[in-house]
């Protein structure tokens, strides 16, 4: 038996790709193998860190970096260095910001359910931009000049969303910042591949990037990346990491953090519940390697040759299926199934190919037109057979 079937659960086939909530991207042999590893042996957290951020660094061309608990733990880290900086009594207070600048601005377009990340480490978001999109009335784009105007002496950073279609550019915000001496955090958890997006502290500026680990990196899911500017890297750091320590005895290593920029220990800050342990620290650093070296770029090919499987099984119904390349010739092809022509309803054959056995979950984002979507990362051959067989079966003889 299984260990999900021990607890009572049956595995799903997870058509949906690297999403959090059915538990996120398969992580290659050789990262479960360093997890397992690690697991055997002992080191210094903090030791730990800094060889992390060296690893960090030569992939990213950033500063420095940390592994964090999720692109998500990595916005809140983020946001408290920005908040904090080096300043030891503010680590103390966070999320309690008074008497020091703490509004982030962002572009209204910018803002998701993530941004909670940010305002829990104390931040106050300022929108810019009207993105009215409903009505239409006057429609646009933020634009740079906005985020200039919404600067203040309360202003302690920017908040950036990262994608190929974001406007204005990051360059563009980053270098408005800048003028007014304001650093940029910079969202770009779902923005790999291409791993040229890897870059993006380098070739932008920005001050702060966090990447998911545990999405197409295939870290461990609880993982993610925050790399930049070693100044707040350090303060990121020091907030998440327990440093329960002498302070005759402290001896973190330079690198990350230079006890000579500090007026004393801050023992536990605001991102103490955001731990990562050794074992997902050292598979992360795997996964990122492998990654950054082009090795998932090979199983392309094979996941569309399952995506075609799937629609050939269901070539005789009057389900439309498109095999969608993704604008980065490195990420994976998208199968859409567009059931329109067939008189069934998105939602009714998505639910019940949950129910079924096994439990089947396809990529929900547009049953609302009709349209299944299947993400091929997360499949093997055996899953993809079936997952055709039961879409046919479904859009053959509806089962209620
Ligand atoms: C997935 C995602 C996150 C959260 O990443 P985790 O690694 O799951 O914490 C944040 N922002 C965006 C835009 C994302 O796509």
């Amino acid at each position: 038996m299984g260990v999900y079937e021990e607890l009572g659960l049956a595995p799903i086939i997870n058509a949906s790709g690297t999403v959090t909530r059915l538990g996120g991207a398969p992580m290659p042999p050789a990262v479960v193998a360093a997890l397992a590893a690690a697991a055997e042996q002992w080191v210094p957290l903090e030791q730990l860190q800094a060889a992390a951020s060296r690893r960090i660094a030569a992939v990213t061309g950033a500063e420095a970096g940390l592994v964090t608990a999720g692109s998500a733990a990595a916005l809140t880290l983020g946001t408290a260095a920005l908040l904090a900086g080096h300043d030891l009594g503010r680590m103390e207070r966070l999320p309690h910001c008074r008497g020091f600048p703490h509004e982030i601005v962002v572009a209204r377009e910018h803002r998701s359910g993530y941004d909670h990340a940010v305002r829990a480490a104390g931040a106050r978001l300022v929108e810019v931009g009207f993105n009215e999109v409903v009505a239409g009335a006057g429609v646009r784009r933020a634009e740079g000049w906005e985020y200039e105007a919404a600067f203040s002496e309360r202003t302690a950073g920017v908040l950036y969303v990262f994608s190929s279609a974001a406007a204005p550019t990051l360059n563009e915000v980053v270098q408005r910042a800048q003028r007014h001496q304001l650093p940029v955090l910079v969202d770009a958890a779902g923005e790999l591949p291409p791993r040229a997006n890897l870059k993006l502290a380098e070739t932008s500026g920005a001050d702060l990037v966090a990447y998911s680990g545990g999405k197409s990196i295939r870290g461990p899911q609880s993982t993610g990346i925050l790399c930049g500017r070693r100044h707040w890297i350090t303060s990121a750091a020091l907030q998440m990491l327990d440093m329960d320590d002498h302070e005759q005895l402290w001896d973190p290593p330079p690198e990350l953090i230079d006890r000579s920029q500090l007026a004393g220990i801050p023992r536990h800050g605001i991102g103490r519940g955001l731990k990562v342990s050794k074992e997902e620290i050292v598979a992360l650093l795997v996964a990122l390697d492998l990654f950054a070296a082009g090795d998932y770029l090979g199983e392309l090919t094979h996941q569309r040759e399952l995506l075609e499987q799937i629609a050939g099984a269901v070539a005789d119904t009057a389900a439309v299926c498109t095999v969608r390349t993704p604008g980065s010739p490195e990420r994976p092809p998208l199968l859409e199934v567009d059931l329109t022509q067939t008189g069934q309803d998105a939602f009714e054959v998505c639910r019940r190919l949950r129910l079924g056995a096994p439990p089947i979950y396809v990529s929900h984002g547009e049953l609302a037109d009709g349209k299944l979507v299947i993400h091929p990362i997360c499949l093997d051959d055996t899953m993809a057979a079936t997952l055709g067989t039961r879409l046919r079966e479904e859009l053959e003889h509806p089962q209620s």
